[in-house]
């Protein structure tokens, strides 16, 4: 099966931060990929733009170092890469003063898609926002890119959607959570809502409950500080993992349009329940290995590397059917997985020895992006009717074929969306609200009790609180693979 690119129009893409991490990583690498691809043709404008004073002949060579290290094989090209760079410059300015600005106009094309990328950090969306408009930058086919964090409670996200609300419709902010451009995310809406399979079991009468996992066995290097203030709970929690119990808990959108969506996932957010103190451990990682306080350098540090809870949607589809959530640093490994455990068969016609078995389907957001539903089958061979549990798999780079080995990174698919002027994959200011909304008394009540994460090893699947969670429940987790 081949990809199909649909071309888009010449465009100009303004990255404010164009030099910092994200642009180099990942903004600029999946764009080189797209190009790679054939998204476009001529004419489209690249511009970075931040504070340090380059020329565009230096941002390019930065640029070409950082494809070369980011961007994958088939991209290595180095008459690719030149003509990817033919579309790359660079202005500087600063949000604080006048200066750049006029450069940067000169450079912006009449009558064409309009993109500024603010992939800096929250408190320069506002300035930014303004010198766009008192530069006369913005165009009714102008659209703004932000990045999480979006606030750090519900008061700094009403405080930052009233900023960019002063500037911009809602039709033009595109607020990026990077998990939904995962192509295994846009894969459970189609798995749930192009197939008459799964929908009618999707609730709580077949569905014992959904485990969300996001296990990263990376630490917090290079963001100590910001993390020191966000914790598990912001940092992955609000955002991501909300994000993905909205896919798995809403109901149909009438179509796949970006308002249909997003007031599906509003509703689930407003349906969940507070969460009880005791269904929920927040965890920070201490032995082998440098513990989270040395490495923040803060003996006394009460930041959670890891939170587990349990969610409620209280709605008819829902009611009762628990949704079990976890996130954490410096775990056994690199897993993003939602599991779906399905109810037991209500009776068994093969006796007690054939055992307890139940149906899952397992949804791989990384690494190894796919589906697997695991089924009960007859174990083959003699010796009577003993019951086996086997994985039917349906891995990407087996069902798409090899061409298609490695999914497209979040940001390609998100970028190009921004420039197709589609804001499905895109959080809409009420969501994030609600979101905060949802979070903010936890942290609240975590602050007024003075609660103390508990320890966890390093390389471990997280505290042994997080095994009782379930444990009290008759449930337990799903292995952490990497
Ligand atoms: P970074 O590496 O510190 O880069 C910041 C960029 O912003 C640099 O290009 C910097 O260049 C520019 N800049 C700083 N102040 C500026 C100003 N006053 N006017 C214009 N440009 C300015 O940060 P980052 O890691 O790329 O992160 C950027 C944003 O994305 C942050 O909000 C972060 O939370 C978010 N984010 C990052 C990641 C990631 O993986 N890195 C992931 C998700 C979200 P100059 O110093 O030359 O101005």
């Amino acid at each position: 099966m081949v990809s199909r690119v649909i071309p888009v129009d010449p465009f100009d893409l303004v990255i404010f931060g164009g030099t910092g991490d994200l642009a180099q990583r990942k903004i600029l690498p999946a764009l080189f990929r797209r190009f790679c691809a054939g998204q476009w043709a001529d004419g489209v404008q690249i511009i970075g733009a931040a504070r340090t004073k380059h020329d565009g002949a230096t941002f390019r060579q930065v640029v070409a170092e950082s494809l070369k290290t980011h961007a994958s094989v088939q991209c290595k090209d180095a008459a690719a890469l030149a003509a990817f760079l033919h579309c790359v410059d660079y202005v500087a300015l600063d949000d604080g003063s006048d200066e750049g600005w006029s450069t940067l106009a000169a450079k912006l094309q009449p009558d064409r898609v309009r993109a500024f990328y603010f992939s800096v950090g929250p408190r320069l969306f506002g300035s930014l926002a303004e010198r766009i408009q008192s530069h006369d930058l913005a165009t009714e086919q102008t659209r703004i890119v932000v990045e999480k964090p979006f606030g750090h409670d519900l008061d700094s996200a009403k405080v930052l959607n009233a900023t960019l609300a002063a500037h911009f419709r809602e039709k033009q902010i595109y607020r990026i959570d990077h998990y939904l451009g995962k192509e295994t995310v846009q894969n459970l809406m189609a798995v749930r809502f192009g197939n008459m399979l799964f929908e009618p079991l999707w609730n709580s009468q077949y569905v014992d409950h959904i485990q969300i996992t996001v296990a990263e066995s990376v630490g917090i290097d290079g963001r100590e500080e910001y993390y020191e203030r966000a914790g598990a709970m912001r940092d992955m929690m609000q955002n991501h993992l909300m994000q993905l119990l909205c896919l798995i808990a809403m109901e149909p959108p009438a179509k796949f349009d970006p308002d249909a969506v997003r007031d599906e996932k509003l509703k689930v957010i407003r349906a969940l329940d507070p969460v009880e103190p005791h269904h929920i451990v927040r965890g920070q990682f201490e032995g082998g290995g440098p513990s989270y306080r040395q490495i923040v350098g803060n003996p006394r540090s009460t930041t959670e590397s890891y939170v587990a809870l349990r969610a409620h949607v209280s709605n008819w589809r829902w009611a009762g059917t628990p949704f079990y959530l976890r996130t954490g640093k410096r775990l056994v490994a690199r897993s993003s997985v939602i599991n779906v455990m399905f109810k037991d068969a209500p009776h068994s016609i093969f006796g007690e020895q054939a055992g307890r078995h139940a149906n899952v389907l397992s949804i791989r957001l990384q690494p190894n992006e796919g589906i697997t539903l695991k089924v009960t089958i007859k174990e083959p061979g003699q010796g009577g009717m003993r019951l086996v549990d086997v994985p039917l798999d349906m891995s990407f780079a087996e069902a798409l074929g090899p061409e298609n080995q490695e999914p497209p990174d979040a940001y390609e698919r998100l970028v190009m969306d921004v420039i197709r002027g589609n804001q499905t994959l895109f959080m809409r200011g009420d969501e994030v609200e609600a979101a905060w909304a949802w979070t903010d008394p936890i942290i609240a009540g975590w602050q007024s009790r003075g609660d103390v994460p508990k320890p966890y090893e390093s390389g471990s699947t997280g505290p042994g609180d997080a095994e009782l969670l379930m444990k009290r429940d008759g449930r337990r987790w799903q292995g952490i693979n990497p």
